[in-house]
């Protein structure tokens, strides 16, 4: 009898997971996440532990949809582990690529990209060309956040030829939105670079391949990628001065919120008002924004209430209305503080639980004596990954090197016999900057230091983000030459043109720079550099002390 009840049961299980995930590609992601949790609570009181994993890998991309990037990394992570002690690498390539992508999410790129490359390398391995495509778009999504947009384009390209190998739509659809997203981030790189012409020709690229998904998602009735599609070329409309439009698009994206929910009726509200600030029709703004303020009573997050205030106060401030503009000004800088207090917490929370599991499965690993062969398809990895490793050792606000990165060019500079120089950077009065203009601000100060020095280098040279305001730079040759490279830094800094990221912000930086001749360790030679930047503060800042 019960056997009989059991057979009847797993395929309309199946069924229904098939049901929940037709209704996640339909703009019903909230439905599509209840359905799947029935049916994992179901499969895991009948002890259906494989059944119970296809929920966990579904789930976490549902999760993902509705902006609860969380609670998906608990599911995945179980679903991961199952494939894996299952051998069933098909499958533990999905929930892999899932899992990467919701570490990204939150704010752990070195954690994603482990992930998206064990997934695309499994994928590979099996020759999977479905599992291929959602591992290669992850990976092209990580560039693409960490402001790689020319390799972020090959990978997502791939992505989308592959989802069009087999003839899948949905992906289809959603690998071109990012690929779509890709061209954007080199057309702000571009304009931040005062390339208008590239910049022009990258956000039109990046229009039509998003027009493109919109054709797609219309067709299989994905009405929440379809709004991901207007709400995203509204804002490249906006970058190129078209208001009208972006408006338009605006207008269009309405049609796609029948069952949208209280975050995404918040993010229409504020994007719309945007997109009238940006059209210098205030009036307008203000209204939609105040009702957007309305509506976080009823629910939403951190990062829509910034958006939402930020907004409101340069509508208010369009209006001439500054006291208001100052109160609305103040609720977006106490919303971003505690957003930014939040995803700190939630990060080293995130990183303690990943190492933590890790280790231990390392070491149960070990035990097994499957060491050998696991050595092995490691170090295969690390030779297919060898453009991803670099991305390991990159920053992500800035696109500059990190920290991690610094103590393994220490170690080869200790045997260095050539002369070189290291230099230290600091951002003048960068406090009075988050105070005065936001820590937002802040951040796109460092993001557009990054760039600068990203252009300004030679080859042979390297800068990192020591931290915080705080850059290294390790150059080849004497001080001397050092120094004069170092000078450019300087004046380019001073040169930029900082009103574009806003009116009256100005930024200098003040450099200590110190040679590696005599048997000086990397060490000391950072030290020294430090010491001739804290003279250039003293000094009056704005300058170089070599
Ligand atoms: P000085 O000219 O002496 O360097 O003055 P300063 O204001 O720059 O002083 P200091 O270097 O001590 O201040 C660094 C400030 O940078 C403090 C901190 O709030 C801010 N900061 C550090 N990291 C970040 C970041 O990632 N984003 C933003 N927006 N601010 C940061
Ligand atoms: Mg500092
Ligand atoms: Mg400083």
């Amino acid at each position: 009898m019960q056997i009989v009840d059991t057979e009847t049961f797993i395929p309309k299980a199946n069924f229904e997971l098939q049901q929940a995930w037709h209704l996640g590609c339909t703009g019903r992601s909230d439905e599509a996440l209840t359905l799947a949790g029935q049916i994992l609570a179901d499969a895991k009181s009948r002890g259906d532990d494989r059944l119970a994993a296809q929920c966990d890998t579904d789930i976490a991309w549902y999760c993902f949809q509705t902006g609860a990037a969380e609670l998906g990394l608990t599911h995945v992570r179980r679903a991961v582990d199952f494939w894996k002690s299952k051998r069933e690498p098909i499958q533990e390539a999905y929930a892999r690529a899932y899992f990467g992508w919701l570490l990204l999410e939150l704010g752990l790129p070195e954690e994603a990209i482990e992930e998206a490359t064990r997934a695309l390398d499994l994928a590979d391995k099996t020759a999977d060309p479905k599992a291929q495509s959602l591992a290669t778009n992850v990976i092209g999504i990580i560039f693409w956040y960490n402001k790689q947009p020319d390799r972020a384009i090959l990978m997502s390209e791939r992505s989308v030829e592959l989802a069009r190998s087999i003839g899948n739509k949905t992906y289809e659809c959603w690998w071109l939105v990012n690929l779509g997203g890709a061209h954007s981030e080199g057309g702000y790189i571009a304009q931040a670079l005062g390339q208008p012409e590239e910049a022009h020709r990258m956000l039109t690229r990046a229009l039509d391949l998003t027009e493109q998904a919109l054709d797609l998602a219309i067709e299989t009735g994905d009405s929440w990628a379809a709004r991901i599609c207007l709400g995203n070329q509204a804002d490249y409309y906006g970058h190129l001065g078209e208001h009208e439009k972006a408006l338009q698009c605006m207008l269009r994206y309405q049609q796609f919120q029948k069952n949208s929910y209280v975050r995404d009726r918040q993010q229409y509200l504020y994007t719309l008002g945007q997109v009238y600030n940006n059209y210098g029709k205030f009036e307008e703004a203000r209204s939609l924004l105040l009702e957007a303020v309305e509506l976080i009573a009823e629910g939403g997050s951190f990062d829509s209430y910034i958006q939402i205030y930020l907004y409101l106060s340069r509508a208010h401030e369009g209006l001439g209305q500054f006291d208001l503009a100052l109160e609305a000004h103040k609720k977006y800088h106490q919303f971003y503080l505690q957003n930014s207090a939040e995803r700190t917490q939630q990060r080293a929370r995130l990183a303690e639980i990943y190492y933590e599991t890790r280790r231990l499965k390392e070491v149960a690993e070990t035990e097994s004596k499957r060491a050998d062969t696991l050595e092995a398809s490691y170090q295969k990895l690390q030779e297919q990954t060898d453009i991803l490793a670099s991305a390991v050792y990159l920053d992500a606000l800035t696109g500059l090197y990190n920290r991690k990165y610094l103590d393994s060019r220490f170690k080869e500079l200790t045997s260095e016999k050539r002369p070189y120089s290291i230099a230290m950077l600091d951002v003048d009065h960068f406090k009075s900057v988050n105070d005065n203009f936001s820590h937002m601000i802040g951040d796109q100060v460092l993001g557009a230091i990054g760039t600068i020095l990203r252009n300004q280098l030679r080859a042979t040279d390297q800068a990192i983000r020591f931290g915080g305001e705080e850059f290294v730079v390790v150059l080849t040759g004497t001080p001397k030459a050092a120094a004069d490279v170092c000078e450019r830094l300087r004046l380019a800094v001073e040169r930029w043109d900082w009103s574009a990221i806003c009116n009256g912000l100005r930024i200098t930086i003040s450099i200590g720079v110190a040679g590696g001749l005599s048997a000086a360790s990397p060490k000391e030679i950072l030290e020294v550099a430090d010491q001739n930047l804290y003279t250039a503060k003293k000094a009056g800042r704005n300058r170089v002390v070599s």
